[in-house]
Parts: structure tokens; C-alpha cells; sequence
């Protein structure tokens, strides 16, 4: 048996928990990260997308089961870092309004226990770690800001800026997008095509690693423990977590601390509470609310390949341009969404999907193609959830929640890239293994019968267990999610008393 022991104990090292670890470090409070995973190695195949996309070369072997048992491969990645090592770092802060109650047709998109002034400092703080690249003044929904972005916003290349226009033409306000890679002066990022969806094998994308895990480790205080799986958390009679169990690189390993952090992901931070069932928690730990594990949401997202013959696409780094004229208002009243290119899709990423059509025909297509995700809110429900059977294998039980939204939010788009010169617009809609924006699992709340973490993500059954990841998200809002995730472990890290928690 392996026995480790730290003040505050974090369990995963992606957005949310490299990022606490970073804030904790600041304070000078001494943590220890324990990650399943291993460094994700720069090599040659980071910038292969057949190697990425078609032979998933960065995921883990691991299935989960859906709600009639079928089993699928999630988007998840187990590395130091977690998801952000191949995320796309497209990092926009939520709007006002997506912590406050949202009516929809069909639904209520809940109100947070925090309101955005209280994260907005955070927000500058997160942008600042993860070397935002952005501007003000061109997106129409872009919430107030006490701070300037750290970097100016990415430059256009020709034929984005002549879309641009186009879009312009029609009213719209195409902007800046939010961007966190190291485009500083003297920055290692070349603007290559293999960004969104690749690893960096220049350590240029502002990922959890790169930005915050990595200088907290060498400032001294935090220590990161790789192949550390924790499996099973341990409360004693009075409800404290008193260890948790798991193993490191197939030794058991045991861990004591003071304080105790849940940041492995919505979907196994959930599975872990509810793996840790015991004679006083016979549904699972920080359960009292029979909340862990529901509300799962992922958002409601399309990709679109947007095709004009007559214009080849010679774009090399795509990623530089969102139109947010329809997040508060699709001309209904409701709010619609955001659509927002993506990364430069090739015929070899194509064919992952397009698995009937020749390469040539994709290559072909994407030579004259522009690609956007369009993505709207979904709404939590309690039926929309993670469980896990008796192995501790992770399913997910999963309908679509206000999808008349992204219907809705996908004709406009659809109009609008039609009148931009796309005559074709190939859609693909993102089913239950695209999960990339998953949370919800364990929402934040100011009461303990309806949430599972209060405003600062403490669980509300057991003073010294945390959950800091996207699992608290109470609404999934219809932006990325990543800072977010930052900026409330960046509050946490400050707004929590670790000296009495421990
Ligand atoms: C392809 C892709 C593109 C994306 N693009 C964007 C984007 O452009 N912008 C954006 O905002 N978001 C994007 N996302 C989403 C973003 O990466 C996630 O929202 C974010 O990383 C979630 O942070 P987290 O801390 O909740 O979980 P994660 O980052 O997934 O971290 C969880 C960590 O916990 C570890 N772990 C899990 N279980 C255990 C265990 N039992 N014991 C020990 N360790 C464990 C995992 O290995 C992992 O390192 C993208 C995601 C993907 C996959």
C-alpha cells in the first residue's frame, strides 16, 4: 500500500483542478494533484489527424454504456491536463444573463447561487493564466468587463476577414473569438492547422498543464502524483472524508488529507460520490439530495461545413471569428446561441464520420469549405443522468433537453451562411459520445435539497469535500465552458478558509 497524505487533496488535473492547484499555490497552501492519467507526449502523431481522429490515438480505451446499455467511446481524455491538452481554447466568459433564471418554450434554465459580478474578477484573473487573446466592442452580447483582455484579439486571415464581411453586409456583427494561445510577443504559437481538437507539440495552446499545473508544481508547494487512480472516498462517522482509496500505477494507494477536491470531470466526479456508497450514504456520498449525477448536460451543438465552390478556403488557423447577434434574442424574444468557427476541418478529419464517402470527395469538400459549431443551451433535467453500475462502469442516461432552440438557432445560421454565398451546408449533429461540454452532475446551489455544492462548491453533506469542475454548473449557458471552470476554481482557491476546512 502506497500511502500519500497533503493538506488539500485534488483528484484530477484538468481545468478544474490544475487551475485550484495554481490558485491554492498562490496562497502558499500545499496540495497534492493525484491524475489516472500520464503527461501527454509531444511526438510526431499529435499533428496527425489520422492518428488523432481516426485512430483516437489520445482516448482512452474505456467505453460507457448508454441508457438501453450500448456501449460508445466518450470525449474524454486522461492525460495531465485532462480535456484542455486537446481543446480547441476557444475561452469566452459567460454572459450576465447566464447566471440568472432564463425562461425558454420549453423549459427554465436555472438561476446560479453567484451572480457574474461575483466571478468577474476571476474572469480577468483566468483570462490573464490562459493568455486570452480578445477585444471589446464587436460582439453585441459581450458582458461588462472591469479589466482589458491581457492580449489583442487574433488577426483574420483574408478569407475569414471576406466572410466577415459578408456577414456584415447582412446586419450581423461577426467578432473577435476568445482565444488562449501564447500569440504574446515572442510566443511559441506558429498558427498551425492542427490546434482545435490536436495536442500542441509546442506547448503553445493555453492548456491546464502548460498554464496553471505546471508553474504550481515548480513553485514548490503543489506536488502531482501521475497514474493515480482514485476509485473510492472514505467518510468517517461525523461525515468528514477522512481518505481516499485507489491505485498508482496498480499498487493500492490510500491518501489522507485535510480538505478533499473532486475535479475529475462531470462524469467521474459523479460516478466517483456514487461509487463511495456506505451503510450512512447507501446512494453515494454529498447525496443527500439525490442530485449526483443528474442534470447532466453537454450542451446542444452542430457542426456545420459551410461550402461555396467558387471560393477555395486557404485559411490555415480558422478559429478567429464568432457571432453572437443571436445569444439573447433569435427575434422571438428567447435566447438562440452562438455560432462560431472551429478549427480547419481536412478531408482526413472528415472521414471519421463521412465513413462512406470517398477521400477524395471529402478532401474536395473541405478544400471549399468553412466549418462552424452552432451551439445552444440545454436545459437540466433530472432525468438526464450518470450512474454506475456494480463494476463502477459509468452510464449515461441521455435525452435532449430544448432542442427547439438549436432547431430554431440552426435555421437562422443556416440563412445567414446562405445569403453569405454558402449554397451547400452539411450538418453534423453532436450525439452522445461528443460530450466534450459535459457538467451538471453535481450542481451548485444555496440549498441542500435541491443542489450539491453551495456557491463555492463545497459539498453541502461533508464540510471538507469539494467538487471543482464543470459538474457544478447549475446551467450549461450556450458558451464554452473551460473558463468558467477557471475562474470559479480561481474563487474558490481565494474565498475558501483552507485552514479551517483541514
Ligand atoms: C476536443 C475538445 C475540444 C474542446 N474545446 C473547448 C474549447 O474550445 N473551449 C472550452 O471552453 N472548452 C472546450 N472543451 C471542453 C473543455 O476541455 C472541458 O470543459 C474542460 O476541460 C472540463 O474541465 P474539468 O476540470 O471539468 O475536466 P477535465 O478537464 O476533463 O479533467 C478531469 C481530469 O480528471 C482526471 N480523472 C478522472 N477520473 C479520475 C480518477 N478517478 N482519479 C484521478 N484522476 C481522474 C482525468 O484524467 C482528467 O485529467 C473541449 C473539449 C474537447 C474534448
Amino acid at each position: 500500500m502506497v500511502s500519500e497524505s497533503a493538506h488539500v487533496v485534488i483528484v484530477g488535473s484538468g481545468m478544474g483542478g490544475a487551475t485550484l492547484a495554481w490558485g491554492l499555490a498562490r496562497r502558499g497552501v500545499s496540495a497534492l494533484v493525484l491524475e489516472r492519467g500520464r503527461p501527454l507526449p509531444r511526438e510526431r502523431e499529435n499533428w496527425i489527424p489520422e492518428a488523432v481522429f481516426l485512430d483516437r490515438r489520445y482516448k482512452p480505451e474505456e467505453t460507457w454504456l448508454d441508457d438501453d446499455g450500448k456501449e460508445f467511446h466518450p470525449g474524454v481524455h486522461y492525460f495531465v491536463g485532462g480535456n484542455t491538452k486537446v481543446y480547441g481554447a476557444s475561452l469566452p466568459r459567460f454572459r450576465e444573463r447566464d447566471f440568472e433564471e432564463t425562461v425558454y418554450p420549453s423549459g427554465i434554465s436555472p438561476a446560479w447561487p453567484f451572480t457574474y459580478a461575483d466571478l468577474e474578477p476571476y474572469y480577468g484573473q483566468a483570462e490573464a493564466l490562459y493568455r486570452v487573446h480578445g477585444t471589446t466592442g464587436e460582439d453585441p452580447s459581450e458582458p461588462w468587463r472591469s479589466s482589458p483582455f491581457p492580449y489583442g484579439p487574433l488577426p483574420h486571415e483574408p478569407y475569414i476577414a471576406e466572410t466577415m464581411a459578408r456577414l456584415s453586409a447582412e446586419g450581423l456583427h461577426p467578432a473577435s473569438t476568445c482565444m488562449g494561445v501564447d500569440l504574446r510577443p515572442g510566443g511559441s504559437c506558429i498558427r498551425c492547422q492542427t490546434c482545435d481538437g490536436f495536442p500542441c507539440r509546442l506547448g503553445a495552446k493555453s492548456d491546464a498543464e502548460t498554464c496553471a499545473l505546471g508553474p504550481a508544481v515548480s513553485g514548490g508547494s503543489v506536488r502531482l502524483l501521475t497514474g493515480a487512480r482514485i476509485s473510492r472516498i472514505e467518510v468517517d462517522r461525523a461525515g468528514r472524508v477522512s481518505r481516499l482509496v485507489g491505485d498508482l500505477g496498480g499498487e493500492p494507494l490510500e491518501v489522507i488529507g485535510g480538505a478533499f477536491v473532486i475535479s475529475a470531470g462531470a462524469a467521474n466526479s459523479a460516478a466517483l460520490l456514487l461509487a463511495s456508497r456506505d451503510d450512512d450514504h447507501p446512494t453515494g456520498l454529498a447525496n443527500s439530495s439525490g442530485l449526483v449525477g443528474r442534470n447532466y448536460m453537454v450542451h446542444n451543438n452542430t457542426h456545420i461545413a459551410a461550402v461555396d465552390m467558387r471560393r477555395p478556403n486557404d485559411v490555415v488557423f480558422q478559429k478567429t471569428m464568432a457571432v453572437n447577434d443571436w445569444y439573447h434574442d433569435l427575434g422571438d424574444g428567447y435566447p438562440g446561441g452562438s455560432l462560431q468557427l472551429i478549427g480547419k476541418v481536412q478531408g482526413s478529419m472528415m472521414k471519421s464520420h463521412a465513413t462512406r464517402v470517398p477521400r477524395r470527395m471529402l478532401d474536395r469538400i473541405a478544400h471549399r469549405s468553412v466549418e462552424f459549431v452552432v451551439m445552444s443551451e440545454d436545459l437540466p433535467s433530472v432525468h438526464n443522468r450518470v450512474t454506475v453500475d456494480a463494476d463502477g462502469r459509468i452510464q449515461v442516461s441521455w435525452r435532449r433537453t430544448n432542442y427547439d432552440r438549436h432547431e430554431a438557432l440552426l435555421a437562422t445560421a443556416r440563412r445567414a451562411l446562405r445569403k453569405a454565398g454558402y449554397s451547400a451546408i452539411f450538418e453534423q449533429r453532436f450525439d452522445i459520445s461528443m460530450n466534450s461540454h459535459m457538467c451538471g452532475t453535481a450542481v451548485a446551489g444555496r440549498s441542500p435539497s435541491t443542489s450539491v455544492v453551495d456557491g463555492l462548491c463545497r459539498t453541502h453533506d461533508h464540510e471538507n469535500l469539494f467538487v471543482v469542475d464543470s459538474a457544478f454548473f447549475p446551467s450549461s449557458a450556450a458558451q464554452n465552458p473551460a473558463l468558467t471552470i477557471a475562474a470559479q476554481a480561481l474563487r474558490v482557491a481565494e474565498q475558501t478558509d483552507w485552514n479551517a476546512v483541514g
